[in-house]
């Protein structure tokens, strides 16, 4: 559906601001209860961070990746002729290929408004007053909506640092702009995004440096977890350059650069990728018209209900800084929906914050739910009890020593009933093991309830059920 050129009501329900993951769930989903509902979306293509820069384009980058080290352990399951045990990933063809996936996903996200009968403009949003927006349209001119509610759903971008040259480097949304691989490359960072991106350069073969402030990588995450992926990852040969900070970055863009931190001799790459953090798009949405202030981070704070300090506005997704992950954003708009427009039933709707697993891209896989250990500890003190083993998934016996990708599986209980409050897992498999097991966390289960479940063999996951 094109978007269209001017309100089409006087008045609507629901006016929602941003096209991404939460923007398009709580437009759709009050549209289904028959509300009038727009939608505002600055880039002229649906679907957000995530489909467009974000979680989509990066697992089938990751994919790519693993299909290069199945590749690779290919001779050690005796397949023989060209090509085994060397991948050679054409990422100059594949861009384009990729793309075109990620452009298909944009007209079912178009499609899916149109179905729904939600209305799309496409401009640049801007507060007015509590109940108005301004749409600022691609050629400048400008029409205001009015609306009942406004939900912000504006999501975040990535930070840039204050360092000289820090303009020759590219974000995260350069690595999908990308039109070649890079055959060196400095990645900044050391959070989930600098994690996934270092590990599909280095897998596809890219010599990859990863710049890190401190000694382990995924510094929020299980403590076991930042162990053993940060030795896997030097391991296999990732240049991990630790407590070190960037000071300086020369060169022209798209050319060679030299890297200068405060650790070690500088350095040359072809390409330098800063994923250092997010923040929120809030500077210029005129959030001080309407009186709403942003924390010190930038982002909008909001009650349990995403309600802001304004009745008539709610914001949803990352701009909130809380749970920075898709389905989060999806689920928390889906709620605010059916609280706002829904069956009395649904009055009280919030997405609960609590026990939301997660899982990162990286070689090996990680998946995580519930507390930390650290965490556990320090809400529950002695009450805690872990559990956890360490061992090779059952592919990994024909693979070269060398090439055994380490797996680890761990549980954190609590109490003489053993009630699980965290599960933390790496190796093999881990993103697609997870989900079940978060289900079951949420549901309350215990280390007993764990136990009582046959495990499925011979699989990695069956380890959860079995651990001493
Ligand atoms: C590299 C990367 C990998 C990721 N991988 C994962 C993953 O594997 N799993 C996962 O769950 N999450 C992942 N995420 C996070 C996920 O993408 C976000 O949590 C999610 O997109 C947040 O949704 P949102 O609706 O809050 O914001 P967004 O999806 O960012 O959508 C916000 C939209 O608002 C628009 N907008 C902004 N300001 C205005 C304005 N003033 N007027 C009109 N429109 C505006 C933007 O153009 C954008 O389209 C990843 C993120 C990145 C960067």
């Amino acid at each position: 559906m094109p978007p269209v050129d001017k309100p089409s009501a006087d008045k609507y329900d629901y006016i929602v601001i941003g096209g991404g993951s939460g923007g398009m769930a709580t437009s759709r989903r009050a549209a289904s209860y028959g509300k009038k509902v727009a939608i505002i979306e600055a880039q002229g293509k649906l679907g957000g961070t995530c489909v467009n820069v974000g979680c989509v384009p990066k697992k089938v980058m990751w994919h790519a990746a693993d299909i290069a080290e199945k590749i690779r352990h290919a001779k050690n399951y005796k397949f023989i002729g060209d090509g085994i045990g060397e991948p050679k990933f054409d990422w100059h063809a594949f861009k384009p290929q990729r793309d075109a996936y990620i452009r298909r996903l944009n007209g079912i996200y178009d499609s899916n408004l149109q179905k729904d009968g939600v209305e799309y403009h496409h401009g640049y949003a801007r507060l007015a007053s509590p109940n108005a927006v301004e749409v600022t349209r691609p050629d400048g001119s400008k029409y205001e909506l009015h609306g009942e509610q406004i939900c912000i759903a504006v999501g975040g971008t990535p930070t840039f640092p204050d360092v000289p040259g820090a303009e020759l480097g590219i974000d995260s949304d350069g690595f999908f702009d990308l039109a070649d691989q890079p055959r060196r490359v400095a990645v900044v960072g050391a959070g989930y995004i600098a994690v996934e991106l270092a590990g599909v350069l280095h897998t596809l073969g890219s010599e990859t440096h990863l710049l890190i402030r401190h000694e382990k990588v995924l510094r929020t995450f299980d403590p076991s977890l930042q162990d053993i992926l940060t030795n896997w990852m030097e391991k296999t040969g990732v240049n991990i350059h630790k407590k070190t900070n960037v000071t300086k970055v020369e060169g022209t863009k798209g050319g060679p650069l030299t890297v200068h931190t405060d650790s070690g001799e500088p350095f040359e790459v072809d390409t330098l990728i800063w994923a250092i953090g997010r923040h929120s798009k809030t500077a210029d949405l005129g959030l001080e018209k309407v009186g709403i202030q942003v924390t010190e981070k930038g982002d909008i704070p909001v009650d349990e209900y995403q309600q802001t300090s304004v009745p008539s506005i709610t914001a949803i997704g990352d701009v909130g800084g809380k749970a920075l992950l898709t389905p989060v954003a999806i689920a928390a708009g889906r709620r605010l929906a059916n609280r706002l427009f829904g069956p009395p039933k649904f009055k009280n709707d919030k997405l609960s914050y609590d026990d939301i697993p997660t899982v990162v891209f990286s070689h090996p896989t990680i998946g995580t739910v519930g507390l930390t250990e650290p965490q556990a500890r320090e809400k529950y003190g002695d009450a805690v009890k872990i559990y956890k083993s360490n061992f090779r998934a059952l592919y990994f016996s024909m693979i070269d020593e060398d090439h055994k990708e380490p797996s680890m599986y761990k549980l954190i209980v609590v109490g003489e009933e053993e009630k699980v409050v965290g599960v933390h897992i790496i190796g093999l498999g881990s993103d697609e093991v997870l989900q079940g097991f978060g289900v079951a966390v949420k549901m309350g289960a215990t280390k007993d309830d764990f136990d009582s479940c046959v495990a499925i063999h011979p699989t990695s996951a069956e380890e959860l059920v079995t651990l001493r």
